[in-house]
């Protein structure tokens, strides 16, 4: 097509037109382009013949058509568009933004378009819009709470992490609660003390707080925070993390009831031992031998009662870390028991009490110091609770692929609501039983002593009845070693 010769000014426009790299038009008021320019081609890959054949509309994208009506209905009234934003379909099938600015000259009945491929502007935006939508997640779902903090110390934003902690909707926080209203009364000392300093400072580190939730319980927490300041060096806003200090606080209260538990156990033996050390010391009772006799068996029994608190810790300690290891070797259930029934014997005579021993040959293999140790644990804790005159019941079988150890006596028993939890550390019975000494660990090594080796341990029980603690272990098959 042989284009018309045009005066200067003229080819000067209708170059202006062809070299522009916007995408210039103009439609009719009938929905048609009459004429468009290269870039339309060079953006969309249609020819303009294409282009000019079929209604506009055509190519708008289906979800944009409606919003393009309008805006080209509000044209023809004689509105100009600004920025108007759609989707328009390139050859290939892709779509591509266009942003419209339109001038309707009405009495032409024409539109004068110009637009512009933002694409690329759109595809970032959409790109910030998910980043944002992922820092709102890492900010709102964090495993640790979130907030900051005016210079009153009011809400200014609060995470969802914080909030389900707390039980408060987060209209309910921010913009009207402070801080300092959810604290309970020792943290609201230590806050005013320490806000004012914060605010100078820019921050701080590890302090510890307790919050009072919606439905009154306490939250133990730990808060590190960082200040904001603006270009007059004014305090803003504060930047605070916010941890669960739930576990670590219950480790403290742990190892604090440990350690005066330890404290008491070790004493007592102690006391007795600087008592009858301290008569011997003293010559007082240097001319009754018996006297001296009976003062050095109390420092013996009281060293003999150390000695298994001590080896008890160091038991838990392995176990605790895993380092509780057995050394199994072939080894018969009835020696085991004659084993430790030997070392019971005088304790349980100076008691006053019977031990009957009943010990029945099972094949095992087995740590048979460990499984002795069980045995020992078993009956110093019958021979503890047993009146005097009362008989002590220790035996050994074999029932199946099990031998089944038995020590009972005739003590107070143990009530049933107390049940298998008497098995757990640190656990102990009726408040007799501290009087008593110990520290709640004997039966918790026992049970894991028992478990390493295949077995079960258990009790059967009833206040009054006494008490009968078993435990199984499986029998060697024979040929096996
Ligand atoms: P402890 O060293 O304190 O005795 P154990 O683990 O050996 O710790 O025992 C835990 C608790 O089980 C005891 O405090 C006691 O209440 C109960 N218990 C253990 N053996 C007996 C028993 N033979 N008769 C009654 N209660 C027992």
């Amino acid at each position: 097509m042989a284009a018309p010769k045009l005066p200067r000014s003229d080819r000067e426009v209708d170059l202006f037109f062809r070299l522009s790299r916007d995408l210039l038009a103009i439609a009719d008021f009938k929905g048609y382009f009459q004429r468009v320019n290269p870039a339309w081609e060079q953006a969309l890959g249609w020819t303009p013949e294409e282009l000019l054949a079929r209604p506009y509309l055509d190519f708008v994208h289906p979800d944009d058509r409606e919003s393009t009506l309008a805006e080209a209905a509000k044209l023809t009234t004689g509105a100009v568009t600004i920025t108007f934003e759609n989707r328009y379909r390139s050859k290939d099938g892709s779509y591509r933004w266009l942003q419209w600015n339109s001038t309707p000259l009405t009495e032409r009945g024409v539109i004068y378009a110009d637009a512009r491929d933002i694409t690329h502007l759109k595809q970032a935006e959409e790109q910030l819009h998910r980043y944002a939508a992922e820092i709102s997640d890492l900010y709102n779902l964090a495993p640790c709470g979130y907030h900051s903090l005016d210079p009153q110390g009011v809400f200014l934003r609060i995470n969802d992490t914080e909030l389900k902690w707390l039980g408060y909707k987060r209209e309910e926080i921010v913009g009207r609660k402070r801080f300092p209203d959810l604290l309970q009364p020792d943290s609201l000392k230590l806050f005013e003390e320490a806000f004012a300093g914060f605010k100078r400072r820019g921050w701080v580190r590890d302090l510890e707080f307790e919050l009072v939730r919606k439905d009154g319980t306490h939250l133990p927490i730990v808060i590190n925070s960082t200040a904001v300041y603006n270009d007059a060096g004014e305090y803003v806003m504060s930047r605070s993390t916010v941890f669960d200090n739930t576990d670590r606080k219950a480790l403290e209260r742990m190892k604090d009831e440990f350690i005066s538990m330890v404290g008491h156990e070790l004493r007592t033996p102690l006391t007795s031992m600087r008592t009858a050390l301290g008569l011997l010391a003293s010559g007082r009772v240097s001319n009754s031998p018996e006297k001296v006799q009976q003062m050095l068996a109390i420092a013996l029994d009281e060293t003999d009662r150390l000695t298994r608190l001590v080896s008890d810790m160091l038991d838990l300690q392995r176990l605790e870390l895993g380092r509780f290891k057995l050394l199994p070797q072939a080894c018969d259930a009835a020696e085991l028991v004659h084993q430790a029934a030997d070392a019971l014997q005088p304790v349980a005579e100076k008691a006053g009490l019977r031990l009957e021993i009943s010990a029945q040959s099972a094949p095992l293999r087995a740590d048979p110091d460990r499984i002795v140790q069980v045995l020992t644990n078993l009956l110093v804790n019958a021979v503890k609770f047993s009146p005097p005159g009362t008989t002590v019941r220790l035996s050994s079988e074999q029932r199946g692929a099990e031998a089944v150890f038995r020590v009972a006596d005739e003590g107070p028993g143990i009530a049933p609501e107390l049940g298998e939890r008497i098995f757990e550390r640190f656990r102990q019975g009726q408040s007799e039983a501290r009087a008593r000494g110990g520290m709640g660990l004997g039966l918790y090594i026992c049970r894991a002593i028992v478990g390493q080796h295949g077995g079960r341990i258990g009790v059967e029980s009833a206040p009054g009845q006494g008490s009968a603690f078993w435990f199984t272990l499986p029998v060697q098959k024979e040929g096996a070693s």
